[in-house]
């Protein structure tokens, strides 16, 4: 052993910063960095990243039951969504095949349905499941490159920084955007004066959409000429729109209305009727919503999300695995305390937040506020069972 060199790369004392002394040899300060890279690589590494065959890949009934923990309902879409994860990711597969003859295109998705019916939910539930990296970007901080805002590149910057800046990490991702309705074109008409926020957003998120390589601006923000950019190929990202597309219903309505006259004439219930106009949902509807056809273009699968019953808000109380009822249990448990909601407490919970026109997201404040003073009080309790008497908001 040569206490003047790197057991492992033989560099000399005087070349490295740092020797690293053993028991049986020296390491220097590289060698430590890349055994470390490696070794992030090996435990924090996906079981998809590390995918090879087609056997590892998870199938869309496995994605469906992984979703079924987190997601409530919206069977429709976990569906939609599951098959085209795993046909996204086949995709990257057979795109490794030397031998292949046919080239498989990307299917970005595109899920419409009210505010927190769990579209932000879905699309991170299973970047989680796939263990790929995921960002969220909101479109409307996107404009037109040149604009005040942030250039499309900007979604790029986020995904790297959530890889560590592994670009094949980043490149194997699953970018979210987030009210995507919000970037419609104002008018049915193609603009005639500039639309900074709309359409000239719309035309930007093409070229990531459709699979290129992009410069990106590490840091994110604005493009600087003398940044170095890091260059990212999108053709293997995952892309997946979410937007309430308020207003969208009657456009439909007014579609098939022309199609069938006396459709409307049919009895059909407030709530199927929804669900049936919804579920005739296709692309010229959203391209009159103010979508380019351009942009629809690159997003073949369009999918909805049903609005949150009560039934369902209820359920989403109690059944997902990190459910509002099981994460208050777990918090008292803590300081010793069995906490146990009865289904009316749940029910009056559901209720009271539905009446102040709060959706699931509003759950968990209405749950903090009956239990506020409980907690206040912790130490004084052993047991606590919420009913329908104490829950007071
Ligand atoms: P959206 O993106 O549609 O506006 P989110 O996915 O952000 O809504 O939902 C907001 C929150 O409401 C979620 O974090 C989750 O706690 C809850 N939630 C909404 N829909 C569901 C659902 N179907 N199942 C379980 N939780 C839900």
């Amino acid at each position: 052993m040569n206490p003047n060199q790197c057991s492992f790369c033989g560099k000399k004392r005087n070349e490295v910063e740092l020797l690293i002394s053993g028991n049986e040899g020296f390491i220097c300060e590289n060698c430590i960095e890349q055994a470390h890279a490696i070794i992030k690589e090996n435990i924090s590494g996906s079981s998809f990243l590390a995918a090879e065959s087609m056997a590892e890949l998870k199938k869309p009934k496995e994605i469906k039951t992984y979703l079924d923990q987190y997601v409530i309902g919206q069977d429709q879409a976990k569906k939609q969504l599951s098959i085209a994860v795993y046909n996204h990711y086949k995709r990257l597969l057979h795109a490794q095949d030397e031998k292949r003859e046919v080239e498989i295109e990307k299917s970005n998705i595109i899920m419409i349905g009210e505010t927190g019916t769990g579209k932000t939910l879905l699309a991170k539930t299973i970047a989680r499941e796939l263990n790929v990296p995921f960002c969220i970007v909101d479109a409307t901080i996107l404009t037109e490159a040149g604009y005040v805002g942030e250039d499309v590149e900007s979604i790029l910057s986020r995904l790297l920084m959530v890889a560590d800046y592994d670009v094949d990490k980043a490149e194997k991702g699953i970018v979210f955007i987030d009210e995507i309705d919000k970037i419609a074109r104002k008018s049915d008409n193609p603009s005639i004066t500039r639309d900074v926020s709309g359409e000239g957003v719309q035309q930007g998120l093409l070229k990531l959409l459709e699979g290129s390589i992009v410069n990106v601006p590490p840091q994110g923000g604005r493009k600087h000429p003398d940044q170095k950019y890091i260059q990212v190929n999108t053709q293997n990202i995952l892309f997946i729109a979410g937007g309430a597309f308020d207003g969208i219903k009657e456009i439909i309505e007014r579609r098939l209305n022309k199609q069938a006259i006396g459709f409307s004439a049919e009895k059909l219930n407030k709530t199927e009727d929804d669900a049936y106009i919804l579920s005739q949902l296709n692309a010229i509807d959203l391209r009159k919503f103010g979508l380019i056809p351009e942009l629809l273009g690159r997003f073949p699968i369009v999918t909805y999300l049903d609005k949150l019953t009560k039934d369902t808000m209820v359920r989403i109380m109690k059944e997902p695995k990190n459910s509002i009822v099981n994460q208050f249990v777990e918090l008292f448990k803590m300081d010793g305390v069995t906490l146990t909601f009865t289904d009316e407490a749940i029910e009056r919970i559901v209720e009271e937040t539905m009446d102040k026109g709060l959706g699931a997201r509003g759950l968990r404040g209405t749950t903090e506020k009956v239990l506020e003073n409980y907690m206040f009080d912790i130490d004084q309790y052993d047991e606590l069972t919420l009913d329908a008497n104490n829950v007071i908001f």
